[in-house]
Parts: C-alpha cells; sequence; structure tokens
C-alpha cells in the first residue's frame, strides 16, 4: 500500500491497529439463516418501494388515463420553467415593481389617508361618548351600498328588525363561551339546538351528530379532518387524498394544505357544468378518504349531481361531504317553494356528512355555520382531546378554543324568530327573483348564462366581450358583483336587499353591455386589432392571471393585498 508506507513508522502500526480491531469486530456470518434474512429484508424493502411507485404511476393513469397524464406533466413542467423564468435577475425586478405599482393603487383604494389613526392605545381611556362618535364615523366611512341591495352576496337578510333582535342576543351574551358549559349553561343548550335544527332540515337520520363552528370555512375543515382521522383509524392510510370538483370551494384546498391531504381537481364541463362523475370514479383508489359534491357551488350557482355521487360513495365505501354552505337554508325549502331541485341531503344513504352556512341563508350574524355527520363517530374524529396537558386534561370541538357564545345566541335567535315561514319566504322571494334575473340576462344575445341555476347565484359569460371589462362597467355604476376564472364569467348571489332592486341591476347591465359592444364596434371600425391595455381591476387581474401559465405574479398581488388589509 503506497499509502502506508509513506507513514511514519509510529503512525502505521496504530493505522495497522486499529484496522485489525476493526476486521476483528466484524461479525462472521456463521448462520446462513442470518444472511438470507439481510438479503430477503433488502428486497421486500426494495419491492415494497418499487410497489408503492408503481401503484401510484397506476392510480395516476387509471385516474388520468395516458393522454391526461402527458398533459398534466407537461403543463406542469411549463409552469414550473415559467416560474424559473420569473425568477431571473432581470425578470424578477420588473415584476416586482409592477407588483408593488399595482398594490400601491390598490392602496389608495382599500387605506383612506385623510381619516385620523389610532396607532397606540390611548393613554386615558376615551368617554363613551367619544367611543360611540368614531364608532358612528367608521360605520360610515364610504362604501359600496350594500344596504341599497349593491352588494352580491356578503349581506343576506340586513332587515332591521331581525338585526335589532340578533344585536339584542348578543348583548345578553356578551361574555358567553361555550367551553365552560357549566359556566354558560344557555350557550350550550342553544348550540346543541342549533345544529338539532339544521340536522333535522337536511332529514338527518337517527344518530346523525353535528357541531357549530365560526364559518363555512371551518364546517369545511372539520369535515376534511374527520374523514382524514377515520380513514387513518379504520384503514390505515397515511397518504390521504380527496376528490373534488374544480368549482368546489376553495375550502377544501385550504384543508388539503392545511392537513397534507391530496387533492384531486375533477372537471365540470358544459353544459351541465356538474362534476363529472365517471371522472370521479376514475380517480378514486385505496388513498381516497372522501369525495365532494356542491348543493350548489359557489362560482355557478350549480348542484353537482349528488345522487351519482351518492351511489359511487355506496359502491366504492368511500366518505361523501355535500357542502351546503351557500344554499344553507334555501335548498331545503326549494320543493316545498314550488320550485325544481334535487337531491341533495341525508335521504341519500352515501352522504355522511353536509356543511350548512348558518350565517348564509340562514339569515345569523357572520361567525356562524353548521357540520353535520351522519353518525356520531364520524364526529368524533374532529374531536381534539389531550388527556395529559399541565392546563388539565382538554377537549374541544373544533379548531377554536374559546368561541363567541354571544354568536351562538344570536344564531339561535334568528332561526326561531325567522322559523319555517320564514324561511319558505324568503326561498320564495329570493330563489323567484334569481330566476327572473336569469330569464332577463339570459334574453341578452351577448351573454350567456352558465348551466341552469337552481338556486340564487346566476353566473354568465360574455360571447363576444370581454366579462371583466363588463364587471368593471357595473363596478363604476355602483355594483360589486363577483368575478369568475376558468372560464371567464361573473356572477351575482341573489340576496333581499338584491330582491328589492333587481330590475334596476338587470337594465344596468344592459346598458353596461350595450356601451361595451359600442365601444367593441368602434375599436373594430377604426381597425385597430387587439384590445387596449385594461383600464379595470377585474380587467387587469384576470387579464393578467389568465395569461399566465404560473400564477405566482398574482399570489404576489393577492398577498400585497392582504398586507393592505393591516395597513393602518
Ligand atoms: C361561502 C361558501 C363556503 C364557506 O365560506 P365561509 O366564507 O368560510 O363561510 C363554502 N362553500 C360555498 C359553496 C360557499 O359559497
Amino acid at each position: 500500500m503506497p499509502g502506508t508506507s509513506r507513514m511514519p513508522v509510529s503512525l502505521r502500526e496504530s493505522f495497522n491497529n486499529v484496522r485489525n480491531k476493526a476486521r476483528a469486530r466484524r461479525p462472521v456470518w456463521s448462520n446462513p439463516l442470518q444472511v438470507l434474512s439481510i438479503d430477503l429484508i433488502r428486497q421486500i424493502v426494495f419491492f415494497l418501494f418499487v410497489l408503492r411507485w408503481t401503484r401510484r404511476a397506476l392510480w395516476k393513469l387509471k385516474g388520468r388515463g395516458l393522454l391526461g397524464t402527458i398533459v398534466e406533466l407537461y403543463t406542469d413542467a411549463y409552469r414550473a420553467l415559467y416560474g424559473y423564468f420569473l425568477r431571473l435577475p432581470g425578470v424578477r425586478t420588473t415584476v416586482r415593481k409592477q407588483v408593488d405599482e399595482a398594490i400601491a393603487k390598490m392602496s389608495v383604494k382599500l387605506v383612506p389617508t385623510n381619516a385620523t389613526r389610532y396607532l397606540t392605545l390611548p393613554k386615558e381611556g376615551w368617554s363613551e361618548e367619544a367611543v360611540r362618535k368614531e364608532l358612528d364615523t367608521l360605520a360610515n366611512m364610504d362604501h359600496t351600498r350594500w344596504e341599497d341591495g349593491y352588494v352580491s352576496g356578503a349581506v343576506y337578510h340586513g332587515e332591521a328588525d331581525l338585526m335589532r333582535l340578533q344585536t339584542e342576543a348578543y348583548g345578553k351574551f356578551t361574555v358567553a363561551n361555550p367551553i365552560h358549559p357549566d359556566v354558560f349553561p344557555g350557550v350550550r343548550k342553544m348550540e346543541a339546538e342549533i345544529v338539532s335544527m339544521v340536522l333535522n332540515l337536511f332529514n338527518a337520520p337517527p344518530g346523525a351528530a353535528g357541531t357549530c363552528t365560526i364559518g363555512g370555512t371551518e364546517s369545511i375543515l372539520m369535515a376534511c379532518l374527520s374523514a382524514r382521522q377515520k380513514g387513518y383509524a379504520e384503514r390505515g392510510i397515511t397518504e390521504p387524498e380527496m376528490i373534488l370538483p374544480e368549482t368546489a370551494h376553495t375550502a377544501f384546498r385550504k384543508a388539503g394544505e392545511y392537513f397534507k391531504i391530496k387533492i384531486h381537481l375533477v372537471p365540470c364541463p358544459a353544459p351541465a357544468y356538474q362534476v363529472d362523475v365517471r371522472r370521479v370514479s376514475r380517480l378514486i383508489n385505496p388513498n381516497t378518504v372522501l369525495l365532494v359534491g356542491s348543493a350548489p357551488n359557489f362560482p355557478h350557482g350549480i348542484i353537482d349531481d349528488i345522487s351519482a355521487l351518492s351511489k359511487l360513495a355506496l359502491r366504492r365505501r368511500v366518505p361523501l361531504h355535500v357542502d351546503c354552505c351557500l344554499g344553507s337554508f334555501l335548498v331545503p325549502f326549494l320543493e316545498q317553494a314550488g320550485f325544481e331541485t334535487q337531491p341533495f341531503d341525508f335521504r341519500l344513504k352515501g352522504v355522511t356528512s353536509i356543511s350548512c352556512d348558518t350565517h348564509k341563508y340562514g339569515f345569523a350574524p357572520k361567525g356562524n355555520s353548521t357540520v353535520l355527520y351522519r353518525t356520531e363517530q364520524l364526529r368524533s374524529y374532529q374531536y381534539f382531546v389531550d388527556p395529559s396537558w399541565s392546563g388539565g386534561v382538554y377537549a374541544s370541538p373544533g379548531a377554536a378554543g374559546s368561541r363567541p357564545g354571544a354568536l351562538l345566541a344570536a344564531c339561535w335567535a334568528s332561526l326561531v324568530s325567522v322559523g319555517q315561514s320564514g324561511y319558505l319566504d324568503a326561498c320564495a322571494r329570493i330563489v323567484g327573483c334569481a330566476k327572473q334575473l336569469a330569464e332577463r340576462i339570459g334574453a341578452n344575445p351577448e351573454l350567456e348564462i352558465i348551466g341552469r341555476p337552481l338556486v340564487s347565484v346566476v353566473a354568465f359569460r360574455a360571447r363576444d366581450l370581454n366579462v371583466y371589462d363588463i364587471a368593471d362597467a357595473m363596478g363604476a355604476r355602483g355594483w360589486h358583483l363577483n368575478a369568475l376564472q376558468n372560464p371567464p364569467a361573473m356572477h351575482v348571489a341573489v340576496t333581499l336587499p338584491i330582491v328589492k332592486v333587481w330590475e334596476r341591476l338587470a337594465r344596468d347591465l344592459d346598458e353596461v353591455v350595450e356601451a361595451e359592444r359600442e365601444k367593441e364596434r368602434v375599436r373594430v371600425v377604426q381597425g385597430k386589432g387587439a384590445r387596449g391595455a385594461a383600464t379595470g381591476d377585474a380587467a387587469a387581474l384576470y387579464g393578467v392571471a389568465g395569461s399566465l401559465p404560473n400564477k405566482s405574479v398574482v399570489v404576489d398581488l393577492a398577498k400585497g393585498f392582504l398586507d393592505l388589509c393591516y395597513k393602518a
């Protein structure tokens, strides 16, 4: 060994020493069984590894088809490459500059600079009078007029009588917290009764259960958590997956991120815009913990084919969640109000959980929703229990610890004061209005209703015009409607305030479309090819969003928007 021969003698000796010791310590496989088992284990591990990846590849091929898989790989690669492009030194600074400019423009609109700002605690507390005066100023800040029906969704009832009652209920329970049921027994009772009333509304079987939550998002998060825990506890699933319609509320994608559940999105193709149940079926694999359908979905107000999903769920033995957050107290009354409807609730045997927002068409104040389960066992999968905390044995039903009992009181008061007759009447007025609005919009040759909406949301596309220009022009007339994407569209979620002014809404929309068409005509006559730079917010944002393969610029804009919300 040339290396060792050049070593000094003493060093070489110690090196040899160590080497000999190491050799002596090396085990001698006298037992052939031992050799076999090590080899065997190695082979088994390798086999499992190959099996795992082969299975995944097969599931993917089965779920998306060969072409679909190739397209998916291609778009993923394209998106990643575009992401790298955006991060190139020169490009990055340009993009950043444009994003900053856009955020600065947003800031002007969102954060008025002329108001007095209070950035630290006042040294001495204000007088009641002073607080009241400032609160009035805040409530009357220049805003989009929901009171006059100018806002899609957002405020679903808004009548003074109900608001007064809610405020009173709130006032009686300001300090209440359902985490202490012995201290606030009335709140415990009200929460249990809200759950019971909503279960009844959705035809829950005996043994069904539920909890109140602070909103539809928490309800959905809890339903997904429950499904994931069930999959782990009962089937040992450690890599959970769920299958969503593309149009399902994004809270499910949030649940995927929070709880590490892989998401499969399934298209909802025209003309029905319901989820493609055959593709859902193909995506089911042994890791599937939940299927999802909406009744109706937020973007287009379309009820998925819940009956077909239910059959599929039963046959393949996977849980099915129906998101009725938006449908809330409308969908259960459709039939009684004489409107066309579709099966959506626990009467379908495959439906294992439902989310229903009492704070939407249940007319409760914001911060109220419910999640319902077919069995108590399913509900207990969303519970959090810590038996060993130094703060004592701890148990909470959902994501929150302490919760506002006052909100539950205001919810309970809303439910019992409106009652079945009130909800039936509201359903008749709201859905009736949505149908008239849909008819008017559908009659406009430039516009096209998306699918066949059965509830309160009317979504539409523009045939030849830019629908975002229409949304912006409506915005300029004071209307706050919702812009949608994939495909470009917009919608109106009809509420009680809108029922009163829907004809003005329809007229304004017709006028705006006519004006946009005129602009387009002039543009064509003047022979200008491409449309000029978008001037409105929706057109600018979705123009950018729609044209980019990688949405990181939009993500930056959206984060900038969230930051602005905290600019004092
Ligand atoms: C509003 C809504 C939700 C949940 O929204 P929150 O804002 O968290 O209450 C979920 N699904 C649909 C279809 C919705 O419209």
